[in-house]
């Protein structure tokens, strides 16, 4: 049984993760995204609110072989918790190498027998990421081809209050 972690602030989760999510459950027998609590900026949605959005995707898509959870610490501590074997990370462009490639190293120099493996979304999501999606939803843009319709039924509820 092959198992994956794919970390993330997911703050919210957009379209983009769910390209990498969806790429992901095709390699792997099991997904288990992994919604980081400890953020250097407080994040929009909490935690819960975090992983309930993703339960409800998880559930409208009807993955099977997904599941969500949130963790605090360090990231190969959680993932050997889990029997996981690798960590999914997203690449949209060069800019995220240097710190893909820092955190990688760092996390196989923790442990080596966890690989980090690097899926790249459509072209069209390579743009996106989710300070844009909160940036946009503040202003009152056009996100709907952004996120899934439970994020964005959510980001309006969140800036009306
Ligand atoms: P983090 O704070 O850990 O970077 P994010 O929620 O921003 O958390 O991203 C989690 C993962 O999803 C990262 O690997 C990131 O590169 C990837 N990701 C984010 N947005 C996209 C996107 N539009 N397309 C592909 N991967 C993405």
């Amino acid at each position: 049984m092959k198992i994956a972690l794919y970390p993330g602030t997911f703050d919210p989760i957009t379209n983009g993760h769910i390209d990498i999510l969806e790429r992901a459950t095709h390699l792997f027998d099991k997904v288990i995204v992994t919604v980081a609590v400890n953020s250097s900026k407080t994040p929009m949605f909490s935690t819960k609110e975090r992983v309930d959005l993703i339960q409800t995707i998880i559930q409208q898509k009807r993955y099977k072989n997904v599941s969500v959870e949130h963790f605090e610490g360090l990231l190969v501590s959680f993932a050997k918790k889990k029997n996981a074997t690798a960590i999914i990370r997203g690449l949209r462009a060069i800019s995220d190498f240097e710190y893909e490639f820092q955190m990688a190293l760092i996390n196989r120099k923790q442990a080596g027998e966890i690989a980090t493996v690097f899926l790249m979304p459509h072209e069209k999501y390579t743009y996106l990421n989710s300070s844009i999606v909160r940036e946009l939803a503040l202003l009152n843009g056009n996100i709907k081809d952004f996120v899934h319709p439970v994020v964005l039924r959510a980001l309006k509820k969140k800036i009306s209050h």
